[in-house]
Parts: C-alpha cells; structure tokens; sequence
C-alpha cells in the first residue's frame, strides 16, 4: 500500500468479475443490480448503467480499472431506472457512444423516466433522492424490434427480443461463443421476478420458453439481479410464473373479481405487490381477449 506524508493511499478495486471468457459481472449493492461488460477485439460492451449518474460514474470508474479498453456501444436491457438512469454518465465518459435498446424502451423511458424520477423525490427517507433527482435522462438511440448483432471483430454479441414479459421491450443478450446469456429482468435471483403494471404476465412464461430454447444445461445465466444462475434455475423460474398465469386464467374464469382474486388465489410466491399486479395485468389482457373474441 503506497503511502504519502502519512496517508494510506489504498488502490482502487473495480466491482467486476470475469465469469467466462472477456465477460465480466459487477453487483452492485444498490437494487443488487448486475451490469455486465463483454470485450472484443473492437471495443468493449456494456450491459446496463445502474440507477443515477453518481452511479453510473461508479460504473464508468470501475471500468476504467479493468483496463480492457473503452467503451464502444452501451445497451439497455429495458427501460427500468436501476438499469437506464447512468447512461448520462457513459455519454459524459465517451461521447456519442451509441445506446442499443428495443423500440418499447426507448419510447417508455422517454414517456415515464421523469415520473420513475418524481417517486425518488417523493420519498424523503431515500438515501439515493438526490443523485436520481440530478440524473438526466439519456434515451437509447440504437433501438431495433426483433434482433441486433453487436460486431465486436472476432466476436459477435447478438441482442434479441424473445417476446414481452417483465416490460414489454427485455431484451437478452447472448454471447454465444461463452454460452452467457444476459437475461435482463425476466430473471431474477435475489428475489422473485418483479411484476409490475408495465409488465405482461401472461405472455412471460412463452419468452422464457423461446429463451430457454436456446439454452444449454452448461449456458451461464446473468440475471438482471443477483447471482449468476443456469438453465434449470430458469426453467423453475418459469415454471413459478407460468403456476401464476394459471391460478389468474382459473380465478377469471370462476368469475372472481379483480380485488379478491390476490388474497383467494393459490399462489408459489407469498402474496405481495408481484401478485396483485400480475392479477391485474392479467384480468386486463385476458378481458380484451374476450372483448376481441366477441367482435
Ligand atoms: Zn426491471
């Protein structure tokens, strides 16, 4: 440890982890959200920019100490804050550097970012309120629909759309000579899959079916929060959500209503805020199907 006029310089660590080969992972403590860095012989990948621009700095510095190169293109994997609200500070590092997103989460961030920001400042007891008040909001400007090769030279990073889910615009990303898999948040491991008014339970289980096709017992899974999981973590995973849809299809089709489907379901997950809005999203979705049917 390097020490000057008696004070302790102690180096800076970087946050990521090499996982497979030229990908690496930092969890990072705040929303324990992942962002994941993949390296190639023509420029350096990341995955998602953590929840401000303070935060997204610390990301930008942690990728400074790898040392593996700079920054050539950022993607977003949906539109949600703890993944979208540091790409200002990627901007501020490398100008111009292109943001890849689906279409669905350029165009919801841009309708609900500063709205995600107000319930920052209506919550006074937060400890993050006033680096996510002075985060500027940068929207994706790479946004495609169904698929996007990132062309790393002698690697390829393939971004693909596997149908709505968590948002109506995940995306995963696959570097598929690591066999890793970024699953954005239609996976997670620190706790149950988030389920929202934006999302699209019923529709979750044939993403992660069509994710899962593409998978190898041996492909490593990035969740978008927590640790590192596999194929059969993702297969239970989907299970889980797929058990919800059916318990939401049967309530509906007894006639139960909306408010006291959550508290007279039978559900594999305790029943909080992912449940009622599953039961929501659902008996909204299963309603204009009937609406459709009927002309
Ligand atoms: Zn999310």
């Amino acid at each position: 440890m390097p020490r000057q006029r008696g004070v302790v310089i102690v180096a800076k660590m970087t946050e990521f982890v090499e996982v497979a080969d030229r990908v690496w992972v930092a969890r990072y403590e705040w929303a324990d959200v992942n962002v994941t860095a993949i390296g190639g012989e023509r420029g350096l990948v990341v995955v998602d920019t953590h929840g401000s621009a303070a935060a997204g700095r610390i990301v930008v510095e942690d990728l400074d100490c790898l040392s593996v190169g700079p920054v050539t293109h950022v993607v977003n994997s949906h539109w949600h804050w703890d993944h979208t609200f540091g790409n200002v500070a990627l901007r501020e590092a490398i100008r111009d550097v292109p943001i890849h997103a689906h279409e669905e989460a350029a165009l919801w961030l841009a309708d609900q970012g500063e709205r995600m920001k107000q319930r920052f400042a209506d919550s006074p007891d937060d400890p993050h309120r006033a680096e996510v008040a002075a985060t500027e909001i940068v929207i994706p400007d790479k946004t495609f629909v169904d698929t996007q090769m990132v062309d790393l030279g002698d690697r390829l990073l393939e971004l693909v759309f596997c149908g709505r889910g968590h948002t109506s615009g995940d995306i995963v990303a696959r570097v598929v000579d690591a066999n890793v898999v970024i699953a954005a948040d239609l996976v997670e491991e620190s706790a149950k899959p988030w389920i929202g008014l934006d999302s699209w339970p019923l529709e979750w289980p044939a993403t992660l079916d069509l994710l899962l096709e593409s998978m190898t017992e041996q492909t490593l899974v990035i969740p978008g929060h927590g640790a590192l999981v596999n194929r059969m973590f993702v297969r239970a995973q989907r299970d889980e959500i797929a058990k919800i849809v059916e318990m939401v299809r049967y309530l509906a089709g007894l006639g139960i209503p909306a408010d006291r489907a959550a508290t007279e379901g039978e559900w594999p997950w305790e029943v909080d805020e992912r449940i009622h809005n599953a039961v929501m999203r659902g008996y909204e979705a299963l309603l204009t199907d009937t609406r459709g049917a009927n002309g």
